[in-house]
Order: structure tokens, then sequence, then C-alpha cells
């Protein structure tokens, strides 16, 4: 949300003088990235997250390492991202590095537990209400506050709402060591594999361990399992209502015969190391 309010004009002598400010919903990957690209832009940013501080886990992200980009903000962030090279990266090693670039910039103050609640502008400044009654005014207001973004609803209040892709992914992120040696994949082994499925596909992937080992044995594997034949169980459990995604699915709701299921899949579709009983 930016606007030219009636009594100020946002233009570059403005921000470079520090005098523009913005606030940020979100502190995931994009609402982190464009706080560190605001900052460096000259602006004091406030990034508020409804989560607590502890670091929050997930699967893998393919990242690129930055040559392709025009701008330096841009180059800079897909190195941050990245680790400065072309791979796949675990989502948390991601959130971790953009985390500490963020905190230890001066210009930008991280919330965490400051869930947003109510979003509003007038004619000098926009802000936002959090649930604990404090206000933040910007500038600009950005929404990096991910599906059914409280953002989006009041910038675009006919569609508040992204429409549901049609497909789930089930991801998970396993230490080598925990995976019989004789499925390890050797080291020149691709670092990316995509396998078709029926309606389906598997994009597997060889990221380095927690502590940026890449020895074998000390690496971790990534699965990223594509699948749009589960529709009908997220619209039974309620994840999916009309074409709107209301929750992720919940690991204790996953049904006993879906997981069988599921197992008979993998053993037919998805060759060593990504087939694998544990
Ligand atoms: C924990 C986690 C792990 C993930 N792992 C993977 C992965 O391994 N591979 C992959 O491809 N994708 C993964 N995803 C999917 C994810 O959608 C994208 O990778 C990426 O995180 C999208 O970033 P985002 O910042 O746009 O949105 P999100 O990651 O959805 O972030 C939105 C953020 O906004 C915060 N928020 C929401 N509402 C409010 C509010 N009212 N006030 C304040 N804060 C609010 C949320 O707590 C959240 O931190 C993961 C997402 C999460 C949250």
């Amino acid at each position: 949300m930016r606007k030219n309010f009636r009594n100020k004009s946002i233009n570059d002598t403005f921000i470079k003088e520090g005098n523009c400010s913005a606030v940020v919903v979100g502190a995931s990957l994009s609402g982190l990235m464009t706080g560190i690209a605001l900052s460096t832009a000259g602006l004091k940013v406030t990034i508020l997250e409804r989560a607590g501080a502890k670091p929050r886990s997930g699967a893998v992200l393919q990242v690129e390492s930055g040559e392709i980009d025009r701008t330096k903000t841009a180059k800079f962030l897909r190195e941050l991202a990245s680790g400065g090279i072309r791979s796949a990266e675990a989502w948390s090693s991601i959130q971790f590095r953009l985390r500490k670039e963020v905190e230890a910039d001066s210009r930008i103050d991280l919330r965490y537990d400051a869930r947003v609640q109510t979003v509003n502008q007038d004619d000098n400044s926009a802000w936002v209400v959090s649930d604990k009654g404090e206000t933040f005014h910007g500038d600009i207001l950005i929404g990096a506050d991910g599906h059914r973004s409280i953002m989006r609803r009041y910038v675009s209040p006919h569609k508040p709402n992204a429409t549901f892709a049609g497909y789930l992914i089930w991801v998970a992120i396993v230490d080598e060591k925990d995976i019989p040696e004789k499925h390890r994949p050797s080291l020149n082994a691709p670092k990316f594999t995509m396998l078709d499925g029926i309606g389906d596909f598997l994009l597997g992937s060889i990221i380095a361990g927690a502590d940026g080992s890449t020895a074998l044995g000390d690496r971790r594997l990534g699965w990223a399992w594509y699948d749009n034949t589960q529709n009908d169980l997220l619209r039974r459990l309620g994840c999916v209502e009309g074409d709107v995604v209301q929750h992720s699915l919940y690991a204790p709701d996953i049904p006993e015969q879906t997981l069988i299921e599921l197992a008979e899949k993998a053993s037919d579709r998805w060759a060593q190391p990504w087939f694998l009983k544990i």
C-alpha cells in the first residue's frame, strides 16, 4: 500500500533524507527481504511478525545466486538467500541468514509476537494496529503476511484471498546419516532430481548439512512431492473451502489409509534414495 498523502509527497529526496518510513507485516522470507531492500533504499523499517522469535523449520527451496540480477539490491538479496551459490537451501537456513542481516541493521525494527489486527490510512500516513493495541505508522505499508493476508483484505476487498492452486506439497528434510549408507547419493550425484509421477512429481534435492558440511554422510536430503490427487481430502478436512485455503494439512489429521497409499505410490514411482522407509 503506497500513497502520496495529501500533505506529503514521497520522492527520492524525501527518502534519501531519511524521512520515509515503512511498515512490513510478516517476517517470513518475503517480509525480511522486503525490509532489507527498503532499508538499503534509505527507509526506516518496522517489521511485525505474529509468531515468536523461535526459528521455524521448513524443507528446501531452490535459490539463484544473483548473477543475472541487474540491481545491486537484487543481487545482494539473492546472494544472501543462496549463500552465494546457485543451489538448494534449507528453508530454515535462508530464514536464518535473512534474520541475521535484519537484526544487524539499525534502520530495521523487527518485532515478534506482534499480530496485526487492523489496517488503515488517511491523508497523512498508513498504519496498522497490533493485537496488543500498539499502532505503527508508515509512509508505506507492505503486506508480506502470506495466505489469507490481512493486508490483502484491506487493499483488495473484492478479492481478499488468493485462489487455491489445486495441489499440495508433501515436504520433508532428512539428515543423510539417518539413511542407510547404501542409499546415500554419491558426491557427484545431481543436486536436484525431478521425477515424474501420474498427476504428480517429486523434486528431490541434496543440500549441505546444518553445519554447512558437504561431506558424504553429513549432507541432508530434501523432498518436495507436488501432489494434485489429494484435493478431496483437503476439502473433507476443511483445509480448503471453495477455492480458498484455510490452513495446512495437520499431520495428526492425515488418515492412516492415505499414508499407506502414499507409501505404495512412492515405492512404485521413486527410485532410491528418493523412496525411503525409515
Ligand atoms: C514455516 C514455513 C516453512 C516453509 N517451508 C517451505 C519449504 O521448505 N519449501 C517451499 O517451497 N516452501 C515452504 N514454505 C512455503 C512458503 O509459502 C514459501 O517458501 C515462503 O515462505 C513464502 O514466503 P512469504 O514470506 O511470502 O509467506 P509466508 O512464509 O507464508 O509468511 C507469512 C508471514 O506472515 C506472518 N503473518 C501472517 N499474518 C500476520 C499478521 N496478521 N500479523 C503479523 N504477521 C503475520 C506469518 O506468521 C508468516 O511468518 C514454508 C512456509 C513456512 C511458513
